[in-house]
């Protein structure tokens, strides 16, 4: 064909040049997320079961849901973490804690993401504090969770609990810091007027975190910070010293 012929031979038009763009448009995709979380000082309680099994009764006035016991992580699992960017600890979070409610897994997430909690020791009970969850059960970003944490003491074996909250996530709101601090006051107080506070905790948490001292608890297998502990931090047990 003729045509076709004429047009290969003709010479493509000079490249135009090109305007020098001095500057872009562009949408903007931006996500701020935002983290608090505050924890009382410690009260110690007497070393005693019964008074451990007590504690989701004195949280459970100030809670708009069931206190939920959330207990510490299994030595298995004793890399957990809801970083995501730690996905294998993200994966063993997600395992260690899928029966956990929505409000309970919110208020792992912020208190860990925080380092308020240390789940390889610290047996949380929480609740819905204030606000709404959503229509899913998830708390929004300025509901209130939390309620308490305890571990035992290391020297004396007594029960160290402390109130504990956070918040938290796509955004912030002036009034719930006010509120916040009222809720993390009155959970104190109703440890204090429970019965069973003994008193302050030198230290609220742990002296040594973590293993290395080769000191084992035979009952729930947690590593003792420190070699000197009597009592395991996690279990409440007396630590068993070889040899
Ligand atoms: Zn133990």
């Amino acid at each position: 064909m003729s045509f076709l012929k004429r047009k290969k031979q003709a010479s493509p038009p000079p490249p135009q040049p090109m305007p020098v763009q001095e500057e872009v448009t562009a949408q903007e995709y931006l996500l701020r997320l935002s983290y608090v979380a505050r924890s009382s000082d410690g009260l110690r309680l007497r070393a005693d079961p019964a008074v451990a099994m007590a504690i989701p009764g004195i949280l459970e006035p100030l809670s708009q849901t069931p206190v939920e016991i959330i207990e510490p992580l299994p030595v298995e699992y004793s890399d957990a973490s809801p970083a995501i960017e730690r996905f294998n600890d993200m994966q063993q979070w997600v395992l260690a804690r899928r029966d956990v409610s929505p409000i309970g897994r919110h208020g792992l997430y912020v208190l860990e993401l925080t380092d308020a909690l240390d789940m390889t020791v610290d047996t949380f009970f929480c609740g819905l504090l204030h606000g709404d969850p959503d229509t899913s059960g998830y708390p929004e970003y300025n509901s209130i969770v939390g309620g308490l944490a305890s571990h035992w003491d290391e020297l004396s074996g007594e029960l160290i609990v402390r109130a504990i909250i956070g918040w938290g996530g796509r955004g912030l709101r002036g009034d719930t810091e006010r509120i916040g601090q009222k809720l993390l006051s009155s959970l104190y107080q109703q440890v204090v007027a429970s019965g069973y506070s003994l008193g302050e905790a030198e230290q609220a948490r742990l002296p040594s975190m973590g293993g290395g001292s080769g000191l084992t608890c035979a009952h729930c297998g947690y590593e003792a910070g420190s070699a000197t502990a009597f009592y395991c931090p996690k279990c409440g047990m007396r630590m068993v010293r070889g040899a």
